[in-house]
C-alpha cells in the first residue's frame, strides 16, 4: 500500500503512522523526523532547513522534494506512508511525476480543529512548539497544505477521519478507513 496522511501539526500523524507502518508493514517515511534529523547531524540540508524549521515555516520544495524522492524509490516494493509529506500543491504535483497515476492508494485526512490542534501542541512542547511558532504554523498549514484536501477529493482518494479522542479512537477509525483502502488495491491490481 502507498499512503499519505495530512493533516495539522498536531493531529496526531506521527503517532498514527507509526502504528499504522508497524500494523502493515510499511515504511514510515516523515519529512519532519528526517529534516530534524538532518539538522541533529549538521548536514548541509540540516543547516539549510533549520531556520525554516524554527520559524514555523516550509523547507523550500527544492530541498525537501530531493530528500524524500530517494526514500520513497527504496521503499516502493514494500510500501510506505507518506508523514508530513505533500505539504503543499507543489510538493503533490513532484509525487505524482515520480509515482505516476495510480501512484497512490489512499490519502487519510487526519480533521482537528484549530483549538485542539494548540491545545495538544502545547502539552507536546517539542522546541518548535512555542505559542507565536504554532500560530505561524497552522497558518502556513490552512494556507499551503489544507489546499491538498480538494486536490486529493478530485482524484477520489481522499478519506477523512475524525481526529478527535483518545489514540486508539483515532487508530481504530483509520483501520476502518485502511480495509477499504486495501480493498480498492487489491481490485485495481
Ligand atoms: P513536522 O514534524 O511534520 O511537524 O515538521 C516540522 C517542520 O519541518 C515543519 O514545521 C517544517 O518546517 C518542516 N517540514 C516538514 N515536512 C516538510 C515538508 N514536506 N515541506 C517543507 N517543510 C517541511
Amino acid at each position: 500500500m502507498r499512503l499519505v496522511l495530512l493533516g495539522a501539526p498536531g493531529a496526531g500523524k506521527g503517532t498514527q503512522a507509526e502504528r499504522i507502518a508497524a500494523r502493515h508493514g510499511l515504511v514510515h517515511l516523515s519529512t519532519g523526523d528526517l529534516l530534524r534529523a538532518a539538522v541533529g547531524a549538521g548536514t548541509d540540508l540540516g543547516r539549510k532547513a533549520k531556520a525554516f524549521m524554527d520559524r514555523g515555516d516550509l523547507v523550500p520544495d527544492g530541498l525537501v522534494v530531493e530528500m524524500i524522492a530517494e526514500r520513497i524509490r527504496e521503499a516502493s516494493d514494500r510500501g510506505f506512508l507518506l508523514d508530513g509529506f505533500p505539504r503543499n500543491v507543489a510538493q503533490a504535483e513532484a509525487l505524482a511525476t515520480q509515482l505516476g497515476e495510480g501512484g497512490l492508494d489512499c490519502v487519510l485526512h487526519l480533521r482537528l480543529p484549530d483549538d485542539a490542534v494548540v491545545e495538544r501542541l502545547l502539552k507536546r512542547g517539542r522546541g518548535d512548539d512555542t505559542q507565536e511558532v504554532i500560530r505561524d504554523r497552522l497558518g502556513v498549514y490552512h494556507r499551503e497544505t489544507e489546499p491538498l484536501v480538494s486536490w486529493y477529493q478530485d482524484l477520489g482518494l481522499l478519506h477523512a477521519v475524525d481526529a478527535t479522542g483518545s489514540i486508539d479512537d483515532v487508530t481504530q477509525r483509520l483501520g476502518a478507513v485502511l480495509e477499504a483502502c486495501g480493498t480498492v488495491g487489491d481490485a485495481r491490481s
